[in-house]
C-alpha cells in the first residue's frame, strides 16, 4: 500500500507525552499487521544529542546503527519492537547541515538558499526518506517542542505543505493539556482552543485531538472542544494519566485511535489489533504481588530520564520474573565506606550506572566493592563495567593507583584505556565506539547461559576500553574475561564466576530490550536478585 504519513504535534506544554502517544499509535497498528516507523524531528541545533548533558535532555539513546538520538526512540522500539535508524531523528542542525553542504557543492545553482524553500524542502525530503525505501505502510513524524516555538516552525511548515501534497494520505493528530482548577473544582478547555488556534494560524487542522488531563474529561466537554477545533467528536481523544506507560496502546485503541486513524487515511482494516502478547504483560504487571529491589549508583539521582532505558529494561524483567520492581537511586557522590552498608541495605541487587567523567566515581568503587565481598548480585554497565574492572584491580590485584586513562591520564596502571583509533580523535560529536558490535561469549558462562547462546550482538556508546595487557592477571586473579568482539579481541563482558551473579557489560543492553523481547542479561540478574531475595527471607 501507498505510505501514509501521520504527524504529530504538541501544545500548550511541554512533557505530555508526544512519544508514548505516537509509540502507543505505531503498537496498535503494528497489532494490526501494518510496518511502522516513526521518527523524530528535534528542534535544536545541536547535530544530536550526543553532546548534551544528561540535565538537559534525559538520556541519549542509541540505535543499532550507530546514532546518538532522543531518549523517545527508546520508546518507539520499547513500544513496536522495531530497530530504529539514524533517519529515525532528525535535528535543525542536521538539517542546516546538509542544506549547508549542499549550498557550498553549488547544488542551488547560484540561488538565494532560504529556510522556505531549501529548510522545509530538507525536511520533507527527511520525512519522504523513510516512505519512499518501501518499508513501511505508516510513517508516524512526531515534531517536537511546542507549537508556536520559534524553532518549530520551519518543521511545522513543512507539515502544512506535506500535507497539501500528500491529500489523504496525511493526518495531523494534536497532543494537548487539559488543566484541572483545583480551586475552581473545573477541567478547563481554554488552553486546547488556543493551541488548535495556534495550528491553525500556520495552516494546519488537526484530524485528531489528544487531550492529556488527570482527570476525566465528560463526554459534553469534548464534543465542545470539538466544535471549536473543527474536529469530528469521535477524534476528540482523552490520554489520562496511567500507572504505567505500557497502558496508554490499551487506552487509546479503547477510544479507537487506531481506527479512526485508518478511516481518515483511507485504509481498509477489517481485523483487530492482534495485542494479546501486550495485554499478557500487562496481566503479568497487575499480577505481580511480590516487590524486588535494585539499587542504582550514579550520579544523574534526581533526574530519571538520565537511565530511562535502564529503568524500563529492569522493570520489564521484573514484570517477566512476576514481581514489581523497586528502584532505588543511590547518589555516587554520597557513598563512602562509613555509609555504604546503610545506604545498600535491603537491596536485592545492584545496578552501576553508565557514565563520564571523575564525578560520583569514588563512590562507584566503594558500592562495587561492598557488593563483591557480600555477593550482592550486581549488573555493571559500561562506565559501570569498567569500574568493576578498576575496584578488581586496585582491592584483589593489589594495584592501588589502577584506573581509566579517562579520569587519570598518567596512571601508572590503565586497566581501562582509549583504543589506538580514538586517540588521534578531537572532535566529540558522534565518535565513540557507537552502536551494534558482535560479541562471543565463553560457552558455560553466566552471561552466555542468560542469552541461550554464545553469538550476541549489543549497542555500544563508549570510548574506553578494558586493556588486553592486564586480561591475564585478572583472569588467573578470578575475573574472566567471558565476552569478546571476534574481530578486535575487545573485551565486552566480564564476570566473575565464583560469585553469585557479577557481570559487567562494556555494552548497554538496556538498549535493546523492548516489552515483547526482555534483554536476557536483565531477566537473569532479575532473576538472581528474586533468588538472593528469598535466600535472605530464609536465613532469617
Ligand atoms: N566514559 C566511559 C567511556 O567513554 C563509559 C561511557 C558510558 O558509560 N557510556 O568509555
Amino acid at each position: 500500500m501507498e505510505t501514509r504519513y501521520i504527524f504529530v504535534t504538541g501544545g500548550v506544554v511541554s512533557s505530555l507525552g508526544k512519544g508514548i502517544i505516537s509509540s502507543s499509535l505505531a503498537c496498535l497498528l503494528k497489532a494490526r499487521g501494518y510496518k511502522v516507523t516513526i521518527q523524530k524531528f528535534d528542534p535544536y541545533i545541536n547535530i544530536d544529542p550526543g553532546t548534551l548533558n544528561p540535565y538537559e535532555h534525559g538520556e541519549c539513546y542509541v540505535t543499532a546503527d550507530g546514532q546518538e538520538t532522543d531518549l523517545d526512540l527508546g520508546h518507539y522500539e520499547r513500544f513496536t519492537n522495531t530497530r530504529m535508524t539514524r533517519s529515525n531523528n532528525i535535528t535543525t542542525g542536521r538539517i542546516y547541515q546538509n542544506v549547508i553542504e549542499k549550498e557550498r557543492r553549488g547544488d542551488y545553482l547560484g540561488k538565494t538558499v532560504q529556510i522556505v524553500p531549501h529548510i522545509t524542502d530538507e525536511i520533507k525530503r527527511n520525512v519522504k526518506l523513510l516512505g519512499t525505501t518501501g518499508d513501511f505502510d505508516f510513517v508516524i513524524t512526531e515534531i517536537g517542542g511546542t507549537v508556536g516555538d520559534i524553532e518549530s516552525l520551519p518543521f511545522i511548515e513543512a507539515v502544512r505543505q506535506l500535507r497539501w501534497e500528500l491529500g489523504q494520505n496525511a493526518l495531523c493528530i494534536h497532543l494537548t493539556y487539559v488543566p484541572y482548577i483545583r480551586a475552581a473544582k473545573e477541567l478547563k478547555t481554554k488552553p486546547t482552543q488556543h493551541s488548535v488556534k495556534q495550528l491553525q494560524e500556520v495552516g494546519i487542522q488537526p484530524d485528531i485531538l489528544v487531550l492529556r488531563t488527570e482527570h476525566d474529561i465528560p463526554a459534553d466537554m469534548r464534543k465542545k472542544i470539538a466544535q471549536f477545533c473543527n474536529v469530528s467528536p469521535d477524534a476528540v481523544i482523552q490520554s489520562p494519566d496511567v500507572p504505567t506507560i505500557y497502558e496508554v496502546p490499551v487506552k487509546m485503541h479503547q477510544q479507537h485511535l487506531d481506527d479512526i486513524v485508518l478511516r481518515k487515511t483511507g485504509v481498509e482494516s477489517p481485523s483487530e489489533p492482534h495485542m494479546e502478547p501486550w495485554l499478557e504483560f500487562l496481566h503479568k504487571i497487575d499480577r505481580a504481588s511480590d516487590t524486588v529491589t535494585i539499587g542504582l549508583v550514579g550520579k544523574y539521582v534526581e533526574l530519571q530520564d538520565a537511565y530511562k532505558s535502564i529503568n524500563e529494561a529492569l522493570f520489564q524483567a521484573a514484570t517477566y520474573n512476576h514481581h514489581k520492581l523497586k528502584l532505588v537511586y543511590i547518589h555516587s557522590e554520597k557513598l563512602n565506606d562509613d555509609n555504604v552498608a546503610s545506604k545498600l541495605a535491603g537491596l536485592d541487587g545492584v545496578i552501576i550506572a553508565p557514565g563520564f567523567g571523575q564525578r560520583g566515581i569514588e563512590g562507584k568503587f566503594v558500592a562495587l566493592k561492598w557488593c563483591r565481598e557480600h555477593d550482592i548480585p550486581t549488573f555493571g554497565i559500561c562506565l559501570g563495567m569498567q569500574c568493576m574492572v578498576i575496584e578488581f584491580a586496585r582491592n584483589v590485584l593489589g594495584l592501588t593507583q589502577a584506573n581509566s586513562t579517562e579520569m587519570d591520564h598518567l596512571t601508572p596502571d590503565n586497566v581501562i584505556d582509549l583504543m589506538d583509533e580514538q586517540k588521534s580523535i578531537t572532535n566529540m560529536g558522534g565518535t565513540m565506539r557507537l552502536g551494534e558490535y558482535d560479541c562471543r561469549l565463553e560457552p558455560g558462562s553466566r552471561a552466555a547461559k542468560a542469552y541461550g547462546k554464545t553469538e550476541v550482538r549489543e549497542r555500544h556508546r563508549h570510548r574506553f576500553e578494558f586493556n588486553n595487557d592486564y586480561r591475564q592477571r585478572f583472569e588467573e586473579a578470578g575475573m574472566k574475561c567471558v565476552g569478546e568482539n571476534p574481530k578486535t579481541h575487545l573485551v565486552e563482558v566480564v564476570e566473575l564466576p565464583d560469585h553469585r551473579w557479577f557481570i559487567g557489560t562494556q555494552y548497554h543492553p538496556e538498549y535493546s530490550s523492548t516489552v515483547l523481547a526482555p534483554g536476557p542479561l536483565f531477566l537473569d540478574f532479575i532473576k538472581a536478585a528474586i533468588d538472593y531475595k528469598t535466600e535472605n527471607i530464609n536465613n532469617k
